[in-house]
């Protein structure tokens, strides 16, 4: 059997894939900062970890999978300046931070069960483990890495002598680019807080009591505390967006591997690329350009189309988004789903024999450092073939399918049905709304989103009718 191999930016190699502890395989993602919904982009990120933890399951180990909720700390700049997104999004929304940490964490939740994400087995909110956060700054403290300016604890990077190992950094040229305007007092310009003060007259929304004054985590130490909570002092894989490896991950590696006397922290950082908009634009949040999974079934493309879509390209090459990709892979999944279903009504038994080559040309695209189309491409040779029988056919297509979490034989957009929710109260009013837009009585139907939206109900009009989810608990 073809050994696993897969890319590891810290070493820039592949390698053959060996867990630390035999048979299970702890795997750490970046997930979502809370202040706003998440764009195809970041679900790209979370696909692309998803589709890691499947395969790795279907070969039999046991994945603990963490991807954890930023609910604070994570600055407008990755320079340690500007407000905290959380703050920011809270105060102008007129809420308080733990109510928009609330309506976005759902929103992720529902988009990751739309394409049908396996819930990870740990999903830990940065404000739920300051303890242990603080708990990893004094290890840092008692190490001589931390010292103290005016707006916080910063780390002291030229102290470790690794820093600029994981993403390749050019230190010195860095120094010598550094800005006016870095944090006054900061010795390098690659230090990064580790804790922040609250500002002096100034009522934050969240900060809490440290050792070092009241204030609140820098955000890359969030993801280092609960890492070790979770999945020890050393784990197997950590994953997460491409632009994430120069500073976030980079700090995190500094954080863990000063304050747990350990090297490496991480056997494997695997980073997928981006998905970019057309002209080569990075899609961001903070730019606006943004489209959310609420926008594709807005256009009567399904959750899983996205997913099928996302399965088309190594997760290490940019993927362009534009509306020709997407229309052409709903139509292909479509296809495929169609095949799928109608095989599913042959009877009769296959023979594993004549299955076995398939199956193993399958799993060697992913384990060619999850090489996703080469493996659609075997999807497809099988779903068209005119060689197999159609029960070994049929057979196939199942095995592939838990890999794959497309959903295949399954009636067409189960997974995109499971994110919508059903009550009877609300549904009627859903229903009532539906007639007064039908009979152009705009007053009532405002008046009657307006009410859902104040019980966090939100209404999406899809192209199947008007339907809702919560977003709020
Ligand atoms: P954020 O919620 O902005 O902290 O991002 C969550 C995850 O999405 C991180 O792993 C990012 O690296 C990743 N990400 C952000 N934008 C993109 C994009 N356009 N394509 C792929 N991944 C992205
Ligand atoms: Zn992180």
């Amino acid at each position: 059997m073809t050994q696993i191999e897969f890319y590891d930016t810290r070493t820039r190699t592949r390698r053959p894939f060996e867990p630390l502890e035999p048979g299970k395989v702890g795997i750490y993602t970046c997930g979502p900062t809370v202040y706003a919904e998440q764009h195809v982009g970041n679900l790209r990120s979370r696909l692309f970890s998803d589709l890691l933890k499947r395969f790795l399951q279907s070969e039999g180990f046991e994945v603990t999978h963490v991807i954890n909720i930023t609910d604070v700390g994570h600055l407008v700049s990755d320079a340690d300046e500007g407000e905290d997104k959380m703050e920011a999004a809270a105060r102008k929304a007129g809420q308080t931070a733990e109510e928009i940490a609330a309506h976005y964490t759902e929103l992720w939740r529902k988009d990751g069960i739309a394409v049908n994400c396996q819930p990870p087995e740990h999903n830990p909110k940065a404000t739920e483990h300051i303890a242990e956060q603080i708990e990893l700054g004094q290890r840092l403290e008692a190490g001589g890495y931390l010292y103290r300016i005016e707006d916080g604890i910063y780390f002291d990077t030229s102290k470790f002598d690794r820093y600029a190992e994981l993403a390749g950094l050019d230190l010195e040229g860095q120094a010598e680019g550094a800005r006016i305007g870095v944090t006054e007092g900061k010795r390098n310009p690659s230090d990064f807080a580790v804790w922040k003060f609250a500002e002096e007259g100034v009522q934050r929304l969240q900060e809490w009591d440290s050792p070092w004054g009241r204030g609140f985590p820098g955000w890359h130490l969030e993801c280092s505390a609960m890492s070790v909570r979770y999945l020890g002092e050393r784990f197997d894989i950590h994953t997460g967006g491409i632009d994430l490896s120069t500073v976030h991950h980079t700090n995190e590696v500094a954080q863990s591997e000063c304050g747990y006397d350990c090297h490496p922290w991480v056997q494997f950082w695997m980073h997928n690329e981006f998905l970019a908009l057309p002209g080569d634009e990075k899609m961001s949040k903070s730019k606006g350009n943004v489209k959310t999974l609420n926008d594709l079934i807005a256009r009567g493309i399904a959750p899983l189309a996205f997913r099928y879509f996302f399965l088309q390209a190594h997760y290490r090459q940019q993927q362009n988004f534009t509306d020709e990709a997407i229309q052409a892979a709903a139509k292909g999944f479509k296809r495929l789903q169609k095949i799928a279903l109608d095989l599913e009504s042959v009877e009769g038994e296959g023979d594993p024999a004549v299955q076995a080559p398939y199956y193993e040309r399958f799993r060697e695209a992913l384990a060619d450092d999850l090489n996703a189309p080469r493996a659609m491409a075997v999807v497809w040779d099988v779903a068209r073939s005119d060689d197999l029988a159609e029960v070994d056919r049929r057979d196939l297509l199942r095995r592939f399918d838990p890999v794959l979490g497309l959903e295949l034989g399954a009636p067409a957009e189960t997974a995109a049905e499971e994110a919508w929710e059903t009550d009877p109260r609300i549904d009627d009013l859903v229903a009532q709304r539906t007639t007064a837009r039908q009979a152009k009585d705009w007053d009532t139907a405002d008046r009657i989103r307006d009410e859902l939206a104040a019980e966090g109900i939100e209404i999406v009009d899809s192209p199947e009718g008007p339907r809702w989810r919560r977003t709020s608990e």
